[in-house]
């Protein structure tokens, strides 16, 4: 067996031996997961944004995989349970009537929201989580508001196809841009660190062509480090996979800074002392990083992802982090507590007008920058298997 083979089946071991450890919650299949309302960058101006999370049937790959190294999201599912089209339907109808929210909202429209997105903790266009008529339904029922300009669905590249992109496409006449985890181009990263399961680029690529073809938008997302890289590893890695993306054709990026949830790979490896989030200074190099290596001198469609501090208008049907819900991550990513506040403000800024100089002009902070670029100099000799195979076997 191939050392790369070896370190494969440690981490896939793991993984799923962590989720053995996942509490089975009961949840109102009727009710959705959360609501969280934010500001988004669209056509030049900004905009208000609601994202709209599905209590679902969660994503395959967990199922039958374990997972991603970084996700649990799953954590908000049911796995001896199944939300059925009729539950999906109704949580739909939650959004529209207002009454997901257990306080009455003024004046609630989705007609309020240029940017719609919809997500089941997984992939939309996967019929073995969510079926083509439930998802037939929400794109009929999101034809008839008129102001909703963009609709943001998540799939994994494989079940791009073109029955799904037809259903939608004949359903519903906006702009839908698909979110599809790219993580790392690099296939050792994306295979042994992001546990991705999705061995060949080239599934991305075609994905990307087939959404072009029926004039849906393509966003990368990348996540910003996974385990078993150091900082700087991590950082020329989001910079590369992001350069790459763009070149792929995909429309926009986003960067997404990993964040902990309990019974992820990436929670475990921090409790044993072999991971930190990232650092929030990187991002400023990774977005410099993406400007400079693509030699532009215009604006790009690049977004900074992920949890940071979000208005969460709905949800919480579970234990949880903060007084947040069950999917919520307990850390993300920062800084020292004297700039993260101020930091995730000028990320705020950044997603709301693409203006890369709302971070690039952040002053280094006096308590931690120095440690930061320390973190950076850290190396490891070591290939990324043989850091598996020390720590996990
Ligand atoms: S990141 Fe996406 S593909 Fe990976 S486990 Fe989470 S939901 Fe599934
Ligand atoms: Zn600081």
């Amino acid at each position: 067996m191939s050392k790369n083979d070896e370190a494969l089946n440690l981490v896939e071991a793991k993984i799923k031996e962590l989720r053995t450890n996942v509490p089975i919650k009961t949840f109102n299949k009727n009710k959705l997961a959360e609501v969280e309302i934010n500001k988004f960058y669209y056509n030049g101006e900004t905009v208000n944004r609601i994202m709209i999370v599905l209590r679902a049937n969660g994503c395959e790959h967990y199922k039958k995989n374990g997972g991603c190294s970084m996700c649990s999201h799953f954590n908000g599912t049911m796995p001896n349970d199944i939300v059925s089209d009729k539950n999906y339907i109704e949580q739909w109808n939650s959004v529209v009537n207002g009454s997901f929210s257990d306080e009455k909202i003024e004046n609630f429209s989705l007609n309020n929201f240029p940017v719609v997105c919809v997500y089941n903790l997984g992939s939309l266009l996967n019929p073995n989580e969510i079926s083509v008529n439930a998802v037939k339904y929400i794109f009929q029922s999101l034809n008839t508001f008129k102001d909703i300009k963009k609709v943001i669905i998540e799939s994994r590249a494989e079940y791009v196809t073109d029955d799904i992109l037809n259903v939608i496409k004949n359903n519903f006449s906006g702009v839908v841009e698909v979110g599809i985890g790219v993580e790392s181009t690099n296939s050792t990263i994306r295979q042994l660190c992001h546990h991705k399961g999705l061995q060949k680029l080239s599934t991305i690529t075609n994905a990307v062509r087939t959404l072009h073809k029926h004039n849906f938008k393509a966003l990368a997302y990348v996540n910003f480090k996974p385990c078993f890289l150091t900082e700087e590893e991590a950082i020329q890695d989001a910079i590369q996979t992001t350069v790459d993306s763009y070149n792929i054709g995909f429309d926009a990026v986003s960067i997404e800074p990993t964040s902990l949830q309990e019974f992820s790979l990436a929670n475990h490896l921090k409790l044993l002392g072999y991971y930190r989030v990232p650092w929030l200074w990187s991002l400023q190099t990774i977005v410099k990083g993406v400007y400079e290596k693509l030699n532009n001198n215009g604006v790009l469609d690049l977004r900074l992802g992920g949890y940071f501090d979000e208005e969460v208008l709905s949800g919480s049907q579970g234990e949880g982090f903060a007084g947040k819900n069950e999917i919520f991550p307990y850390e993300t990513s920062g800084n020292c507590k004297y700039c993260t506040p101020n930091f995730i403000e000028c990320i705020k800024e950044f997603n709301k007008t693409y203006d890369k100089n709302k971070l690039l002009s952040i002053k280094p902070c006096e308590h931690c920058y120095n440690v930061w670029l320390d973190e950076c100099k850290i190396k490891d000799s070591r290939s990324i298997a043989q850091r598996i195979i020390d720590i996990l076997k």
